[in-house]
């Protein structure tokens, strides 16, 4: 039987903790190749890089891992590079393990859930995993994370795309996997303004998440309440309902004869 191929991604760069717990929790079932940006690439989205060149560079490998490369670009060009560098075919693309969580409307900008889409696209099965706090817990992610992964009862097909998020608990403290849907979380007072020794106004990005409209089926409510969560996503980000109202609209202008 041949083995499984894991191709392992992340944002948090190539030397992150997170990348390397899960790399090596992946060995043991299968075959695992790195691919992983340089430095860290955390909240630069799906973002591609067009207008300058890429390098890749070949690492050491160690305790049974295939290949690894870091890449100077996203987490995007990495996927994108290393499947059609090394003609992957990969039973699975996935991405973490990231220091933070990947919560409702964060998806958009994660790198590490963006690396994720990208398997996708490519039409590979993927996942991200994320832990929704410090790094002391890694281990928790790793171990529910890689449960997950391997978990045969799911259905992975070429475009499925789960987003896992495991919150920062002791292992014997996790209450369980929780299938959910996206929250919508957004971030407060983003900007904060300080001045630079000369006088002039810089802007630096904090703020924190707020949950507009928690419910009890989404991701943050499970994470809160100490369940691994697991949202499946789709490419297709089409409204079906808002297209059946405007199908309907512009339907109605052909058949009222306008011109
Ligand atoms: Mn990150």
């Amino acid at each position: 039987m041949t083995q499984r191929l894991f191709l392992v991604t992340n944002d948090d760069g190539v030397y992150a903790e997170g990348i390397r717990e899960l790399a090596l929790g992946l060995v043991k079932h299968g075959r695992v190749v790195i691919c992983a940006p340089e430095v860290e690439q955390s909240g630069k989205g799906h973002a591609i890089t067009v207008y300058r060149p890429l390098r890749a560079t070949k690492l050491d490998v160690q305790e049974g891992i295939e290949a690894r490369y870091m890449v100077n670009g996203t987490p995007a060009d990495c996927v994108k590079w290393v499947l059609q560098e090394l003609e992957l075919e990969p039973d699975l693309v996935v991405s973490g393990i990231n220091l933070g969580a990947n919560l409702g409307t964060d998806v958009r900008y994660s790198g590490t859930v963006s690396a994720a889409f990208e398997g996708a696209i490519q039409g590979f099965p993927a996942a991200a995993v994320s832990l929704c706090g410090s790094r002391e817990y890694m281990d928790t992610a790793a171990a529910f994370g890689i449960q997950v992964l391997l978990d045969n009862r799911i259905q992975w097909t070429p475009r499925t795309l789960l987003n896992i998020n495991v919150p920062a608990l002791p292992m014997e403290r996790v209450q369980g996997i929780r299938a959910t849907s996206l929250s919508m979380r957004v971030y407060e007072d983003a900007f904060e303004k300080r001045q630079d020794p000369r006088g002039r106004h810089y802007f630096w990005l904090a703020g924190r998440p707020v949950v507009v409209d928690s419910q009890d089926d989404q991701d943050y409510h499970a994470v809160s309440q100490g369940f691994v969560s697991v949202s499946p996503l789709l490419l297709d980000l089409t409204d079906r309902q808002a297209l059946t109202v405007l199908e309907k609209l512009f339907l109605q202008d052909d058949q009222t004869g306008r011109d």
